[in-house]
């Protein structure tokens, strides 16, 4: 089946659905059975798609587990209530006190946060590592390195990883490899392909796509099901079905969704890259973005999401920039229908990341290009570089 194909059709075996198109929203705390027997039976198959309690899911979570594991390609996805449950989740469910950790040095605050808090005071110490290290990270490996986690293209400064080359170094040390794919989506990256053993996806972005619902995913190999199914269930992770519901309709429109977003984002980042003010665009497709060659050789496409850097700038002109913006609005997340912005001091940057420099001396501009004319967007964007100007 293709992709496209696999949008309309996946999760919606006649089992959910019941001859509806839509699987049904079903909402469940107890389960009653027919007899102690029948519950019995049910306690046995709790681990498989079948009615047991509403924390296992409903009919509804299911349909959308099968979405999901059919288009990342897993045989297994745990669901949580964000995304960044999904990242601890995945990471709690695989390490212990005395484990080492290796995390890229551009991931998403949260789950360095995450790391330097939480897992430290676990006794699980992180090493960061450069995200351009490719199969170099083998000299970070140590003996108790039990989870290698990755996230491509980086949060905020876009450097694309070499997958395939760290996964085979950590499966030479059995070390399980973990993937935030939410850049990509399950539209863009095929992680399991690539040697990757958890894919993480805050459906809250492109999944859902209409940022209404917070939600999270993690899809496995059958290797590693078993563990990461059983240690969130004891982490109590459970999702809504009306959330679910919602995130099922947004798979429906999510390839469509995508190229438009390509189409629109790379249409700003070829009219940005030919700007005097810029000093340079970090689109994973441009050349012009750290790893860009890691994208083409293992990405299918691209999205709305990407950043600039900007030749000069202060915090001043940032905010009368942004203040100003009519089509793009000031706020986090993205990978909705609207386009949204946001701007960075180079020190704030800096800041974000502890073992690679960084080196630029302008803003650092990100924006998330959703599906309004493209027109409108450069107008908005011209004109906000021009507030900007006034304060150099
Ligand atoms: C937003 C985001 C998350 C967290 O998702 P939430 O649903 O907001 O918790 C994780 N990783 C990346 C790359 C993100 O952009």
């Amino acid at each position: 089946m293709k992709k496209d194909t696999k949008f309309v059709a996946s999760g919606r075996s006649k089992e959910w659905t019941r001859g509806a198109v839509n699987p049904a929203v079903v909402r469940a705390s107890t389960v009653v059975f027919d007899s102690v027997s029948e519950m019995k039976k049910a306690t046995q198959q709790r681990h498989s798609k079948t009615l047991f309690y509403g924390r296992r899911g409903t009919s509804t979570a299911f349909a959308f587990q099968d979405a999901m594991n059919e288009l990342e390609g897993g045989v297994g996805c745990a669901l949580y209530p964000s995304g960044t449950a999904a990242i601890s989740g995945s990471l709690l469910s695989f390490l212990q006190a005395g484990d080492h950790l290796l995390v890229v040095d551009n991931v998403y605050e949260p789950t360095r946060d995450l790391c330097d808090t939480l897992l430290s005071r676990y006794g699980i110490e992180t090493t960061y590592y450069d995200p351009l290290i490719g199969a170099d990270i083998e000299a970070l490996i140590q003996p108790n390195t039990k989870v290698i986690y990755l996230e491509s293209p980086g949060s905020l400064t876009m450097e694309v990883q070499d997958v395939p080359a760290i996964t085979h170094v950590a499966r030479a040390h059995g070390i399980l490899t973990m993937l935030d794919n939410t850049w990509a989506s399950p539209v863009n990256l095929q992680p399991f392909e690539l040697g990757v053993d958890v894919s993480i996806q805050a459906a809250t972005k492109y999944v859902v796509g209409h940022s209404d619902v917070m939600l999270g995913t993690a899809t496995t190999t059958a290797e590693h099901w078993d563990q990461l199914r059983e240690n969130s269930y004891l982490l109590g992770q459970c999702t809504s079905p009306d959330d679910l519901y919602l995130a099922l309709r947004g798979i429906r429109t999510l390839g469509v969704r995508m190229k438009q977003h390509q189409k629109n984002a790379l249409e700003l980042a070829y009219w940005l890259a030919k700007r005097a003010d810029v000093d340079h665009v970090r689109h994973p497709a441009l050349a012009t973005c750290p790893g860009h060659e890691h994208f083409i050789r293992d990405f299918s496409g691209s999205n709305g999401l990407f950043s600039f850097v900007l030749k000069k700038g202060n915090q001043a002109g940032i905010n009368a920039m942004l203040d100003g913006m009519e089509h793009f609005k000031i706020g986090f997340s993205w990978g909705g229908f609207e386009s949204l912005i946001l701007g960075h001091m180079p020190e704030h940057i800096a800041h974000l990341r502890s073992v690679t420099d960084w080196q630029q001396t302008g803003p650092l501009i990100r924006v998330h290009i959703g599906l309004e004319d493209t027109q409108d967007l450069i107008e908005d964007l011209d004109r906000g570089l021009a507030r900007l100007a006034e304060h150099l």
